[in-house]
């Protein structure tokens, strides 16, 4: 069969805040492939991501991502690779073509795995997947005491591990930073796993974090997320090199395999953090997957959006059972929970587990794409290069 059409569908919450919150909007992306259909979500923002599908060539190596996707031989899981790298020289030097290409991705590996009936992670190579236990992201309060509030209610909720971060942490002084990590630690109790998210307030600044690393010791702080900047490689080695406890989490930053690996070589993180919805899609996941458990680096999915993102970021690591920790999206907007029919619900014991059904194993709500649906036209020259929504058929607009 051949790519017949790539659909993007781009969804928003009535209102948009300027909150660090991914969830507020989304792009869906449907591609089309003779009988088949997949699914799959860009992360970023959804119109740059569409603008990079459609926009017209600039030079050689700057075209948009349609042409190199649209009427490709999709026969094999090899075709998803070999397109990759089509897009890959074609739009090289477009910065947004890998957000759009993520999307697109992860939807070609949910139409295989649906068309052959076998789940992504056993189109990866697995045979068998292990259980996950999600940790519930979480901001920093604004004082001690909320912080302590929100963590407590998270676990409350089942949840026995929790990230917390961003808001004013970081800003302050190394022990009013101290009072947060320790008001966490008492919310949690004593057994789970607490992580924190320092959202790159550091920027390279390394004696910033280090004057941190007593508190974050004291309150058994697992990981460290994002001190510097996504690719302040030296800064992250050289914090790593100095603190024997807490390591350092990041990559949800990369945008391809390479920077997740350079993370791991030389910046020294001990936690790989991948979102598929920036890095590629799954294929390139799965190579950081395979990387980083060779190095005894722990891979961890980055996800904040849908169950059909979550569904896609746990499939690279999906039969690596060392590799537990999960992100779990414990608190979207409605838009990301309506979005699809069924979702990766916790069992008794806290712990999530890798659909066992075809492709992603989750269903799009149709009912949730017209409901979040925003009018997308796009013209160059007076002439109409994007229109959704259309029926790909009849090319008559959706009602
Ligand atoms: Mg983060």
């Amino acid at each position: 069969v051949k790519i017949d059409a790539v659909d993007f569908f781009y969804l928003a919450m009535p209102q948009i805040t300027t909150e660090a919150d991914g969830s507020q909007d989304a792009l869906v992306v449907r591609v089309i492939a003779g009988a088949h259909v997949g699914w799959g979500e860009c992360e970023a923002s959804p119109l740059t991501s569409i603008a990079a599908f459609v926009c017209p060539m600039s030079h050689g190596v700057c075209r948009p991502v349609a042409a190199s996707v649209l009427g490709q031989k999709l026969e094999d899981v090899a075709d998803i690779a070999r397109i990759a790298a089509l897009v890959e020289r074609g739009s090289m030097d477009l910065l947004q073509a890998p957000h759009t290409w993520s999307g697109i991705e992860i939807a070609l590996w949910d139409l295989l795995g649906k068309a052959r009936g076998e789940p992504v992670w056993r189109l990866l190579g697995f045979s068998s997947t292990g259980k996950k236990t999600p940790y519930a992201s979480i901001l920093f309060g604004h004082d001690p005491h909320e912080t302590l509030t929100r963590v407590r209610q998270v676990r409350a909720d089942g949840f026995t591990a929790v990230k917390v971060g961003w808001g004013p942490i970081g800003l302050g002084s190394p022990g009013e930073d101290a009072d947060h990590f320790h008001a966490a630690r008492e919310g949690l109790g004593p057994e789970g796993q607490l992580l924190v998210d320092m959202g790159q307030v550091w920027q390279e600044d390394v004696a910033a974090a280090t004057a941190r690393l007593p508190g974050l010791e004291s309150a058994g702080v697992l990981w460290v997320e994002e001190p510097f900047y996504a690719n302040a490689l030296g800064a992250y080695a050289e914090f790593a090199s100095g603190s024997a406890k807490v390591r350092i989490a990041g990559g949800e930053g990369a945008h391809n395999a390479l920077m997740a690996q350079n993370l791991i070589d030389f910046g020294r993180v001990g936690f790989i953090q991948i979102d598929c919805g920036r890095i590629g899609g799954i294929g390139p996941a799965k190579r950081v997957a395979d990387y980083a458990a060779a190095k005894s680096i722990t891979y961890v999915n980055h996800t904040f959006t849908s169950h059909l993102a979550l569904s896609a970021s746990l499939q690279p690591y999906a039969g690596l059972i060392d590799h537990r920790i999960c992100e779990y999206p414990a608190a979207p907007k409605a838009l990301a929970r309506d979005l699809t029919t069924n979702h990766l619900v916790r069992n008794r014991d806290g712990e999530i587990e890798v659909p066992n059904a075809p492709g992603l194993g989750i269903e799009v709500s149709s009912e949730a794409l017209r409901r979040y649906l925003v009018d997308v036209e796009i013209s160059v020259a007076g002439n109409l290069i994007f229109k959704f929504p259309v029926d790909w058929k009849t090319n008559q607009k959706m009602t």
